[in-house]
């Protein structure tokens, strides 16, 4: 294929780039990660722009090819600085700046402004150097929430740093004559390479963004708004999951409920706002006290649960004791004045016997009901016997 019909289909692909990371960004306010990656697609459009411009014009060696070069380590930076941005939070253009800075005075000097040799072998390693980065930064995360909406991109990378290895071993070691519009096939194959890469790049990129938005919205709909504990909904799918394993596997699980005492109170003397705030303290007081793959669910109102999974009756006598001390001990402000709050909770333990994980709920909900009925601010229970093998209780973190 002629030079100038690849870079315009260079031009193009870029320009999807930027254009798709640009939508998606104004669609996405908080992916900022998308403006590293739509700058990277403009820095792949000027590279080429300046290429046609070298194939017509007798440019000064600052813009062709010191710019041209520039842009396009830029624009492999920002691939980088977008992955960076997308998995840590923060981005890396002062190293595309730094990038985008180096090739131009090193184009001065004469070896390196006579030699493609030498610039690839300056510039190749540096556009490794960036994708591979990129890529061990992703594969680390693989298993991330959404860590499969990496493996495109990995893919991608991977396939674009094996090219690059090869292509310039193969032009290094057969001593091809390099020129800039010179042999045929290496120039089609590196813009042909090139392209592609733009092209799964942008596709890779807005999987990674439409997936974010899913589990979002999946995370959404499974959280309560004012506790960001999970809600009832979420409640069926996880027990159901945890009462298949636990069949399966002979293991217990356990809910521990609790309810705060006189709730209703609190709201008629200090307003719905201030009940909220309560709400969201014990919710955050409570939750310190759970192992960090305990979850927990706000079933509604002032009723909170506990799913305890590969766990004892003493074990969860144990939580809930700590529960109900750890609020008890709480100071609670509301509109600048002390509350004292206490919660009931009850506890049950799974058993073969039980058909449905609601069925242990319903145990835990009964152990509840006995505390308020006792006088309130207490733990209930049933100590049962197992039917199962039950983990050691030096295995407890509360205890
Ligand atoms: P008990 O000790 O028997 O549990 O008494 P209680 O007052 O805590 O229980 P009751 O069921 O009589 O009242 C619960 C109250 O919780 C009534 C309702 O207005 C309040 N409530 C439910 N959801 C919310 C909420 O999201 N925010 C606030 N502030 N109050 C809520
Ligand atoms: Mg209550
Ligand atoms: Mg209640």
């Amino acid at each position: 294929m002629d030079a100038l019909t690849l870079f315009i289909c260079t031009i193009l692909a870029s320009f999807i780039m930027a254009l798709t990371m640009t939508v998606l960004r104004t669609a996405n306010r908080k992916e900022k990660y998308l403006v590293d990656w739509a700058m990277a697609g403009i820095f792949f459009m000027s590279s080429n722009l300046l290429a046609i411009l070298s194939l017509n014009f007798d440019l000064p060696t600052i813009v062709h090819p010191a710019m041209g070069n520039a842009f396009y380590l830029a624009g492999h930076s920002a691939i980088y600085s977008g992955v960076q941005r997308c998995l840590h939070g923060r981005s890396a253009w002062p190293l595309t700046l730094a990038i985008f800075l180096i090739p131009i005075p090193l184009h001065h000097i004469p070896v390196i402004a006579e030699s493609v040799e030498i610039r690839i072998l300056i510039f190749y390693p540096m556009i490794l150097a960036l994708n591979i980065s990129a890529l061990a930064a992703l594969w680390r995360r693989r298993n991330d929430k959404i860590g499969r909406a990496y493996w495109p991109i990995m893919i991608v990378l991977f396939l674009f740093i094996t090219q690059l290895v090869l292509r310039a071993g193969l032009m290094l070691a057969e001593n091809v004559r390099m020129e800039f519009i010179g042999n045929q096939f290496m120039q089609t194959s590196g813009n042909l390479a090139i392209i592609g890469f733009i092209f799964l790049l942008t596709i890779s990129f807005a999987i990674i963004v439409s997936w974010k938005k899913e589990v979002a919205l999946r995370e959404a709909s499974m959280t309560d708004y004012l506790t960001k504990w999970l809600n009832r909904g979420a409640l069926s799918i996880i027990a159901q999951k945890q009462y298949s394993i636990s069949q399966r596997k002979r293991r217990r699980f356990g809910f521990v409920m609790f309810d705060i005492d006189h709730f209703k109170r609190i709201n008629d003397h200090h307003g719905h706002a201030a009940g909220d705030q309560v709400l969201v303290e014990i919710s955050k007081v409570t939750k310190d006290l759970m192992r960090s793959f305990d979850d927990c669910f706000r079933l509604g109102g002032e009723e909170f649960a506990v799913l305890v999974t590969d766990t004892t009756t003493h074990e969860l006598h144990a939580i809930g004791e700590r529960i109900r001390k750890t609020v008890e001990q709480t100071t609670f402000k509301a509109n600048n004045v002390t509350l004292e709050i206490t919660v009931s909770v009850g506890y049950a333990l799974s058993t073969q016997a039980d058909k449905f994980w609601d069925v242990t709920l319903e145990r835990a909900d009964k152990a509840l009901y006995q505390s308020k009925e006792a006088g309130r601010n207490r733990v209930s229970g049933e100590m049962q016997r197992s039917g199962f093998c039950s983990p050691a209780l030096a295995h407890s973190h509360f205890a």
